[in-house]
């Protein structure tokens, strides 16, 4: 097995009965760079694998906030990664880079990896405005975050969540090494940086190639266990 870490975002689907079934194809694999991160409630039903768990939220603080879910408690339950700041919670909830930024410390608190989700829209990237986005992403979210050690970065241009767009080999390169570089240059500590959008079991071989990535966030495509598996055997 490689290195490479293979986040699987399964989002809000799956009923419970199709649990069972979706885990089963998954019991022979052993694999703990392999994160899957599915909704809170099924979280219980994924642990006692051969592979991470991780959730794909937390709130900001450790009490006092009726139906919400602490990162003292998934890290209770044996939760090993959380995905904070995705486009989908940024864009739809209005979640700030100060709401991030609080689940990031809450959660490096209570002891578990953090995966920080940063991206520009696609109207961002139209006006240029990629780098710049990044910059403050990275730089409001990290605020007062002294270890870097236990948070990697997903770069996740919103415009290619879910649309079957990619950006190009060449322009994934060039973005990873500008987020590595901002990051030396800010906190002078190495980050891991993964990409996720549009992966799916054909593009994921080039996108393999690019050998400075750390690995990948792959969202609709870890819905169906057997294309996921194939993506996770190419990757491996
Ligand atoms: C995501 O939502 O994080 C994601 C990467 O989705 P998709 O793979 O479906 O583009």
């Amino acid at each position: 097995m490689g290195n490479k870490l293979i986040v699987g975002n399964i989002k809000m689907n799956m009923r419970f009965g199709e649990i069972s079934n979706y885990l089963n194809q998954f019991k022979n694999v052993n694999n703990k760079n392999l994160v899957i991160c599915p909704s809170y409630i099924y979280i219980p039903y994924f642990l006692n694998y051969n592979f991470s768990v991780g959730s794909q939220n937390v709130c900001s603080f450790d009490v006092g906030y009726t139906g919400e879910i602490s990162a003292r408690q998934l890290s209770s339950i044996g939760v090993k990664y959380v995905m904070v700041g995705h486009s989908e919670r940024r864009i739809k909830l209005n979640e700030s880079d100060i709401d991030i930024n609080n689940k990031i410390r809450a959660s490096l608190h209570a002891k578990m990896k953090v995966i920080l989700c940063i991206g520009e829209t696609l109207e961002e990237f139209k006006l240029l405005k990629k780098d710049s986005v990044i910059k403050r992403q990275i730089r409001d979210s990290l605020f007062n975050v002294s270890d870097l050690s236990n948070v990697i970065i997903a770069y996740e241009p919103v415009w290619a969540i879910g649309t079957n767009k990619v950006p190009s080999i060449e322009d994934i390169t060039s973005t990873v090494i500008y987020i590595k570089q901002l990051v030396k240059q800010m906190y002078k500590q190495d980050i891991k940086v993964i990409y996720g959008g549009s992966i799916n079991e054909k593009n994921i071989v080039n996108l393999n190639k690019i050998d400075i990535l750390d690995g990948f966030l792959i969202g609709g495509a870890s819905i169906n266990p057997n294309q996921f598996l194939e993506i996770i055997e190419k990757i491996s």
